[in-house]
């Protein structure tokens, strides 16, 4: 069975006393009230190791926002996987659409950074979607597969550890959610593609999460449907109250 995880991106939010009032919220609400699902937190990389330090001893998993494939260089503003365990992450997000779109991060960047992730022990969380222009011409699954296929480097029991986020790029932080039957039919064509690529015990074992605009009024519907194993909540995750209810509706 796959555990269902609410995931909250917090992109470039929070100085490091805001992060800490904002996981202390958190931990005293699921210290009172264990959630039933698993929850993670991808604060900045200035916060990462205040944040995991205040979360010490609890389940609530830390995780980076990006990292370099490399294991250590002359890379200014970079930061390696390594440097992401020390900080006390055991995720890693990559592939964002802010680092696709706005960085200008290819496919290929991304497969060297899920197999340094995947190396280095830390579980990465793949994210992939399409654009408005991509999904009108009818190439959502196409586009989808394709960045899918950053996996195939790895080996399936490397995959069972992965998690992998369908964020179309249309509905992050635009208030335009998926439908839960839009969002399902990516979700049940990755998990396709999966079992095809690394066999059906890597596709069932497989953490699919959705993400674009996920509130605690729509995510009860989105997580409903059969593929649909969590969240990657950017907006609502930044308030204490509403990640918190999205926790709660899983
Ligand atoms: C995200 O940043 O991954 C995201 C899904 O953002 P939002 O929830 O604000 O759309």
């Amino acid at each position: 069975m796959r555990r269902r995880l609410i995931a909250g991106n917090w992109k470039m939010y929070k100085t490091i006393p805001e992060a800490l009032a904002l996981v202390r919220a958190l931990r005293a609400d699921l210290e009172a009230r264990p959630a039933a699902c698993e929850v993670l937190v991808a604060p900045p990389f200035t916060a990462l190791a205040a944040v995991a330090e205040a979360l010490r001893g609890t389940p609530i998993a830390v995780a980076g926002q990006n990292m370099h494939w490399e294991r250590e260089g002359a890379f200014t503003g970079e930061i390696s996987a390594a440097m992401l365990k020390d900080a006390g992450c055991s995720h890693v997000i990559l592939g964002h659409s802010e680092r696709r779109h706005v960085f200008g991060e290819g496919d290929e960047a991304v497969a060297h950074k899920l197999r340094a992730a995947s190396d280095s022990g830390l579980a990465a969380i793949l994210c992939v979607g399409e654009t408005l222009p991509e999904r009108e011409a009818g190439r959502t699954l196409e586009v989808v597969e394709r960045q899918c296929r950053a996996l195939d480097r790895l080996a399936p029991e490397d995959v069972e550890r992965c998690v992998l986020a369908y964020e179309p790029v249309w509905a992050i932080g635009t208030g335009k959610v998926a439908s839960p039957s839009q969002a399902q039919e990516v979700h049940r064509h990755l998990r396709q593609h999966v079992g095809r690529s690394h066999g059906a015990a890597a596709a069932d074992g497989l953490r699919i999460l959705y993400g674009g605009s996920v509130k605690p009024e729509n995510a009860a519907g989105l997580l409903a449907e059969t593929d649909i194993d969590g969240a990657l909540v950017g907006g609502a995750c930044l308030q204490p109250a509403s990640f918190l209810a999205i926790v709660r509706s899983a």
